[in-house]
């Protein structure tokens, strides 16, 4: 079936109880015992898991491919469980990517033995060169974020099944609908659920999903339960309800984002325009090949005069809110250095855009109007 009729109906079904037709919301911490000591329901106790949490779960292995899901109370969260899940002293090749998955890597996790590397993974000779006898893992993110470079994912699992480790691909901005990774030979994707998938800058949330139930997999659901950093039922029955119109979503949005990015191409304030849907990206023929209904919401600008002039127009946006974030009906625009920190690769003079769901003739007008 499609993705539009899986985000409908995956992990969905009336309530045999009541009839409801959405998803029961179940608050329960515990599940009562059958007289012989048995769970006839498969619950236990909520951290472990929990029937909405179950749906879910079920729903996100189907939309990936999956052989099994686990959802997380944050897609960071959802990164340290896959780290954690890997042995003492192993390393990682890593995409230079997502700010604060380079931060869990290289802060948190070396102090308990972790070595990462980060290299451009768009370059897959560069990858290929960072692999040591230990690497345990390649972690790819593509499109990244913020700039927008795109990995061959099939490449990198070919790099990852020769050294013997282990593909996990942050699908977070290509999403489901465009890109599948675990078709492509990855063993992991992860999400944070918080941007596309639910969609309505209202809930934050994270998920693993595994091709496989192996030995790492067992580890990681070992560690959701251990670990606890689990979303609450509520923040799984948003997610849910995000889901059934994602594929819809993010159709428009990767329209307007290509409309918007041919726009901001052409225009003589700019720069640089980051959009693996424009033809003069680095890696739109790869993008091109392993994506498929458009090119993801997200996309970054480099604005002629620096920093301050960034800034400047970034002020003086009227429909876009200036926020951080990505992935909701609203549009927004980031000063993104300046919310990463000091020491980051991200250019001074960078704007990073998520299109919403407004009129792309609005969006592009209030861009004009700001880039003067
Ligand atoms: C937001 C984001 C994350 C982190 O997810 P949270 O839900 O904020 O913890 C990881 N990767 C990418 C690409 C993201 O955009």
């Amino acid at each position: 079936m499609h993705i539009e009729t899986l985000a409908v109906h995956a992990g969905r079904h009336p309530d045999a109880a009541t009839g409801a037709v959405e998803p029961p919301l179940h608050l329960s911490t515990t599940f009562e015992r059958a007289a012989d000591g048995s769970f006839p329901g498969g619950h236990v106790y909520s951290r472990s898991s929990n029937p909405t949490r179950k749906a879910l779960e079920d729903c996100l292995a189907t939309l990936e491919g999956g052989a099994a899901a686990a959802a997380f109370a944050s897609g960071s969260a959802a990164v340290a469980a896959i780290v954690q899940s890997l042995e003492a002293g192993a390393h990682v090749v890593a995409t230079t990517g997502y700010w604060g998955t380079g931060k869990l890597f290289s802060d948190v996790f070396a102090r308990w033995g972790l070595a990462s590397t980060f290299v451009d993974t768009s370059d897959v000779d560069a990858m290929r060169a960072a692999v040591r006898p230990n690497t345990r893992l390649l972690w790819i993110e593509t499109p990244s974020n913020p700039l927008l470079a795109v990995t061959d994912i099939a490449a990198a699992a070919e790099v990852a099944r020769a050294a013997g480790a282990r593909l996990a691909v942050d699908n977070t901005v290509g999403t489901p609908l465009l890109q599948r990774p675990l078709e492509l030979g990855a063993d992991l994707v992860m999400h944070s659920t918080t941007k596309y998938l639910g969609g309505h800058s209202d809930v934050t949330g994270g998920a693993v999903v595994t091709r496989a139930p192996d030995e790492l997999w067992e580890r990681l659901k070992a560690l959701q339960s251990l670990a606890g950093a689990v979303p609450s039922p509520f923040d799984c029955w948003l997610v849910m309800r995000g889901i059934k119109s994602f594929p819809a979503r993010v159709r428009l949005q990767s329209a307007a984002a290509q409309r918007v990015a041919e726009f901001l191409a052409q225009h003589r304030a700019v720069s640089a325009t980051h959009y693996p849907g424009l033809p003069s990206h680095p890696g739109h023929a790869v993008a091109r090949r392993q994506m498929r209904g458009g090119f993801g919401g997200l996309l970054a600008v480099q604005v002629r005069g620096g920093e301050a002039r960034a800034m400047e127009v970034a002020a003086r946006v009227r429909l876009f809110t200036r926020a951080t974030s990505l992935g909701g009906a609203e549009s927004l625009v980031e000063h993104r250095a300046s919310v990463e920190a000091p020491g980051t690769p991200t250019p001074r003079d960078l704007l990073r855009i998520s299109i919403g769901l407004e009129h792309v003739d609005d969006l592009i007008a209030d861009l004009a109007q700001a880039l003067g």
